[in-house]
């Protein structure tokens, strides 16, 4: 049961094979039994999670229940929970209980689906590894001695590892995409404004998009039919019509136009990912889509501006964190500047003080135009690379890190190193565009690499249509990682 898709669990909750509360009973288990050593949940409430699960139960025998009523879902922590911790992963929210949920929260809760804990994260969301959380990193279920990817790296490693059958994460710079691909699931960052940001802490707010993390594409379109949707809270939420986001899952990949971009197989990408990523874009090659050759000539400037413009937003948005409102407050203090220094010394752990700190540099007085500006001026190059490439194809293929898994603490003290990590992901949330991450093999060590899929503006559901042909065909999405078999 563990290893069951979504549509597979409905299924056997519709036939009554099994209850909500005795999958979430399962779920818990598995959660007992792996979290001490994995560190993927910071809070589990088996209580909370249960009552959900009856409620689900009975709301079934009504015959009122949807495609996720009953499914336990896991969340990251960083998506205001009432009644429950919401700490993104930071000393500073340690003891924060929000007094209101979500909009993705709330979606769930209306969905029927069982809140099943919340998920361990980079502090803030800032970071590729999960290491950078006050509550400890997160280990691989692929190898403890390897990071999970980040920012949203609880969430996939419980999905990885089987204690959740699907969870939620937000993607900044690719903070869903990555770490799916370094944990061997599947991961989409939906168009920018299709999720709405109401409840979910903000890192960088033109950048951020909530989105799913889970076993297939088909799951994935089932998590957006009930996280996506206008939300009148969110000022940047967009009024479209309700889509069903599993529309397209049987799309024929006959004339389908690849884009493969020269920058995203070039040098510095290990032969194991190129090879996996080569591969399966040949299988599709093999099914009737044609590869055609397209530059994006502005990814190498893509990390540097992404690490100008989301650290300015971040120092911005973290400005609210003043031991005023909410969250940690120093115990000790002489004045309320004082007051000020201390909590955020305390509450903040070294790569958010370093992010503020940039942040501040790059919006201030004279270097402004120098940083800033030029970053956002590269920002739209970067939207037109891709507006030039999808007259040419209807979707980039590439991979979505340049490399698997790493140990912990191998890229801790070079911050360059982990940011050029981020290379293939950043670039689709400075454009505003949908990009799916699918496992598609494994390197040498055994570790998953992932297939990137990025689309032009509200192309999920193609995307997802792509993908799922393409898990039809293969079987890497539903391998079970070897340190923690069911
Ligand atoms: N790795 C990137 C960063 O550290 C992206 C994080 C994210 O998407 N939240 O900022």
């Amino acid at each position: 049961m563990l290893n069951a898709t979504l549509s597979e669990l409905s299924a056997a909750l519709a036939a009554r094979k099994l209850s909500s509360v005795e999958l979430t009973q399962l779920c818990l288990e598995r959660i007992a039994q792996l979290n001490g050593e994995l560190n993927a949940f910071i809070t589990v409430d088996a209580a909370r999670s249960l009552s959900d699960a009856r409620r689900a139960d009975a709301r079934r025998a009504k015959g009122e229940a949807g495609p996720l009523t009953g499914i336990p879902i896991a969340h990251k922590d960083i998506f205001c929970t009432r009644d429950l911790l919401t700490t993104c992963g930071s000393r500073m929210l340690a003891n924060f209980v929000s007094p209101y949920d979500a909009h993705v929260i709330e979606q769930f809760d209306r969905a029927g689906a069982v809140l099943l804990g919340k998920c361990n994260m980079d502090e803030f969301a800032m970071g590729s590894s999960s290491e950078t959380s006050h509550f400890g990193p997160v280990r691989n279920p692929w190898g403890r001695r390897l990071v999970p990817g980040g920012s949203s790296g609880g969430a996939a490693a419980a999905v990885a590892a089987r204690m959740a059958p699907a969870a939620t994460g937000t993607d900044t710079g690719g903070s869903i995409r990555q770490p799916a691909a370094l944990s061997g699931i599947c991961g989409l960052k939906p168009t920018y404004g299709v999720v709405s940001r109401y409840g979910m802490v903000a890192f960088a707010s033109s950048l951020d998009q909530g989105g799913p993390l889970a076993k297939s594409a088909a799951d994935l379109a089932a998590m957006m039919n009930v996280m996506a949707g206008f939300d009148a809270r969110d000022s940047t939420s967009l009024e479209r019509p309700k889509e069903d986001y599993g529309r397209s899952l049987n799309r024929d990949l006959r004339g389908l136009r690849i884009g493969l971009p020269r920058e995203y197989f070039g040098d510095g990408i290990d032969p194991g990912v190129r090879n996996a990523v080569e591969e399966a874009t040949r299988w599709f090659e093999s099914q009737g889509a044609r590869g055609v050759q397209i530059e994006l000539p502005h990814t190498k400037l893509a990390v540097p501006v992404y690490y100008v413009i989301a650290p300015a937003e971040a120092s911005s948005n973290l400005s609210r964190f003043d031991g005023v409102r909410y969250g940690h407050r120093a115990k000790e203090y002489s004045d309320l500047t004082d007051m000020y220094c201390r909590t955020r010394a305390e509450g903040f752990g070294a790569e958010v003080k370093l992010r503020i700190l940039v942040g501040t540099y790059v919006l201030s007085h004279g270097y402004y135009d120098a940083y800033y500006l030029q970053a956002q001026k590269i920002r739209r190059l970067i939207a037109r690379d891709f507006a030039a490439a999808f007259e040419r194809c209807d979707v980039i293929m590439g991979p979505t890190s340049p490399g698997t898994a790493f140990e912990l603490g191998a890229k801790s003290d070079d911050p360059v190193q982990m940011y050029l990590g981020d290379i293939f992901t950043v670039p689709a949330p400075l454009a505003g565009l949908p990009a799916l991450s699918v496992p598609c093999g494994f390197d040498g060590k055994g570790l998953p690499v992932g297939l990137q899929l990025m689309g032009s503006y509200f192309s999920e559901a193609a995307l997802l249509g792509i993908a799922h042909r393409y898990q039809q065909a293969t079987d890497w999405h539903l391998r079970v990682p070897n340190d923690t078999p069911l």
